[in-house]
């Protein structure tokens, strides 16, 4: 998957000239039905971009997103509003998509109407179905959003979601915005909802301690391209790729091993308007070589389910 950016002058720091955003430049997974994939990388790391392709939120610049042999970059109309049915995005501020004005029932009922299910009355006993799955009271049918607390909006973003019975949820960023005790509550909710509704998760997050908490494999980008994929346990215990062994030594891990290969990021994340050349995290990278500079590592099995894109294995 490839998602450009066009950039316009003259104003910045582009001198006039037009550029171009490669903010997913090299990116290539498989999602298994039942699982939660983790895609995770600093912010402007092109995850959400990612996410929002694959539903087409935004257009691809090239690329292909296959669902049941089909790809769904090339839809028909028809086709492509049952595919909305089944793959469905949660965002990371349930506030935007709930509209101010409209009580929680409402808005609930909306994805309904536009997937055309049930009528009126089976409407209504399906949002309070949804809001009891959720967790909230059948009360909170009648609420309006500023009412609810950031975790209730949260589940009520979720509910909307999960109303028209997707396959697939797409999940940015979805606890980043609530407090960290809240954030558990969520993600437990999550993998409740998962099991009950054999729900399939693309989980984007900045954060890698909540993305292992959550994920069965995970995904890790840098500057738009993908450096390493494995299991979550694998990934954890042996990060082969320094930028993933980098994130995973930020964060406060009782893991001994980690720590005597503590790895620390020098310098700022590049613009994605210019990308470094070769391995675009040379620039970044303590283990930098000369190869590094001059030729685009590619993603290759170093075990069974352990990809990644570095010349120090090769
Ligand atoms: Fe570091 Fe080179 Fe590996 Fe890139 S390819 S991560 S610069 S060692
Ligand atoms: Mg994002």
């Amino acid at each position: 998957l490839k998602k450009y950016f066009p950039v316009k002058g003259p104003l910045g720091n582009l001198g006039g000239k037009k550029g171009m955003v490669k903010a997913v430049n090299n990116v290539s997974f498989q999602l298994f039905e039942g699982e939660t994939y983790g895609l995770v990388g600093e912010s402007g790391c092109g995850k959400s971009t990612t996410g929002r392709t694959i539903l087409r939120l935004i257009e691809p610049t090239e690329g292909k997103a296959m669902y049941k042999n089909k790809d769904l970059f090339q839809l028909s109309g028809k086709e492509s509003r049952k595919m909305r049915q089944e793959l469905q995005m949660v965002f990371q501020d349930p506030y935007s998509s709930l509209n101010p004005r409209k009580r929680i029932g409402q808005s609930l009922e909306e994805p309904l109407a536009i997937h055309q299910i049930g009528n009126k009355r089976d409407r209504t006993d399906l949002v309070m179905d949804i809001l009891e799955k959720v967790g909230m009271r059948i009360d909170h049918y009648y609420r309006y959003p500023h009412e609810l607390s950031g975790g209730q909006r949260q589940r009520i973003g979720l509910a909307r979601a999960l109303i028209v019975n997707p396959k697939i949820i797409i999940a940015d960023e979805p606890v980043s915005a609530l407090d960290v005790s809240i954030q558990s509550q969520v993600i437990n909710l999550l993998q409740e909802l998962q099991e009950e509704m054999k729900l399939t998760y693309l989980f984007i997050a900045h954060d890698i301690s909540v993305v292992r908490h959550i994920s069965d494999r995970i995904g890790v980008m840098y500057l738009g391209n993908l450096v390493e994929e494995a299991r979550t346990d694998e990934l954890v215990e042996s990060a082969l790729h320094p930028y993933t062994q980098a994130l995973l030594s930020a964060v406060p891990l009782p893991n001994p091993k980690m720590k005597k290969e503590r790895v620390v990021l020098k310098g700022e994340l590049p613009s994605p308007l210019h990308p470094p050349s070769g391995c675009v995290f040379h620039t970044r990278c303590p283990f930098a070589m000369d190869v590094c500079k001059q030729k685009v590592p590619v993603m290759e099995a170093r075990s069974k389910d352990h990809q990644v894109a570095c010349h120090l294995y090769e």
